[in-house]
């Protein structure tokens, strides 16, 4: 019988000190909900933040349907947040299907609400992978949506980022300066569209940072509870999914909580090499479910905040 042995270096990496032994928990979370249908959904979210709020994040954001479908569930939800709970609240708006007195109106109804944070995007046509038109009295995209909402309100803004290129970038120079268009307009900070390998983002970060751009950068993070449903958005947004990652999930379709297990694995495995390359923010993708995400904030050493 031939004995194999594993090489020095995988031997090393294996027996390396307990990933997430001691981590500080310095770490600033935000999570992302999205505005629920049915009275059943309502129930799941309000669980989930109930959950997810003494983790102390630093703002929660609630996204805006494609199209704008959402309008009314998104504003009810995060009216709800900003009055019922201890969390900042931020709402995502987007240009689609909206000219601008409309957006002013929705700006200054979360303005009344008390909702000092928007996630201003472009936005998608409700018909998938259909080319965005903007409205002809509408906003061409998120720079200008920016540049209106700062002068109508002094909002804290937040803009999407792209570190595997938007697919209607003609180049990857290109979506840089209109990052940094949105920067200069009055955003404060991005937060990047899901990726599943460090590189991509520490590559991202590195070349924002070479253009001139100094804002945070936040990643953000894609707890994968179905497969098949992040394959199927990942070829819409331009996300690489290695082929690692779907021989993983091979045979696991029956099998939830295995598969909730082999996803919390991936994130924190992901965030925990973020984290070991200085990133410290981090935005989560809930799908407005807590636990996915509460374990890999618990696994980089984030505790319940103590109450005074
Ligand atoms: C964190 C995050 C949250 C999101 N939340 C939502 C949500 O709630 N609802 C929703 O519908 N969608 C949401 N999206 C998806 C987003 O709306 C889409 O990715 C959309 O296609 C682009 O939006 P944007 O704000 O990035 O657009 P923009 O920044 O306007 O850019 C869109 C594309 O056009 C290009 N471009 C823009 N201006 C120019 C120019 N002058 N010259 C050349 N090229 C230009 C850019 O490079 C980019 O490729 C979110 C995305 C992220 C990352």
């Amino acid at each position: 019988m031939t004995l194999s042995f594993p090489s020095v270096e995988e031997a090393r990496r294996a027996l390396d000190a307990p990933l997430y032994a001691d981590l500080a928990g310095d770490l600033n979370v935000s999570f992302e909900f999205f505005p629920p249908k049915t009275e059943k959904m309502e129930e799941q979210l309000w669980s989930a933040i109930e959950t997810l709020t003494p983790l102390g994040p630093k703002f929660v954001s609630v996204t805006y349907g494609a199209g704008g479908s959402t309008r009314e569930r998104t504003h009810n939800t995060v009216a709800r947040i900003a009055k019922e709970t201890p969390l900042a609240a931020a709402a995502h708006l987007t240009c689609v299907a909206a000219s601008k007195d409309e957006i002013a109106e929705v700006a200054d109804a979360y303005w009344d609400a008390g909702v000092r944070h928007i996630v201003a995007l472009r936005g998608d046509p409700p018909v998938a992978g259909a080319k965005f038109e903007a409205h002809p009295q509408g906003y061409q995209g998120a720079a200008e949506l920016v540049d209106g909402l700062v002068k109508r309100h002094p909002f804290e803004i937040s803009v999407a980022a792209y570190p595997e290129t938007h697919p209607d970038a003609a180049s990857a120079q290109g979506d840089l300066d209109n990052l940094k268009r949105k920067l200069d307009a009055g955003a404060t900070r991005a937060i990047t569209q899901f990726f599943f390998e460090p590189d991509t983002f520490f590559r991202f970060r590195d070349t924002a940072a070479a253009a001139g751009i100094s804002a945070d950068i936040i990643p953000g993070i894609m707890p994968v509870s179905n497969f098949a449903a992040v394959q199927r958005m990942s070829a819409m947004c331009n996300t690489d999914v290695p082929l690692w990652m779907g021989r993983l999930f091979e045979g696991l379709d029956t099998l939830p909580a295995a598969r909730q297990l082999v996803s919390a694995t991936l994130a924190a495995e992901l965030c925990r090499k973020l984290y070991a390359g200085g990133v410290r923010d981090f935005h989560f993708y809930t799908l407005n479910r807590a636990e996915l995400s509460y374990a890999i904030c618990h696994l980089l050493g984030l505790r319940p905040e103590k109450s005074a």
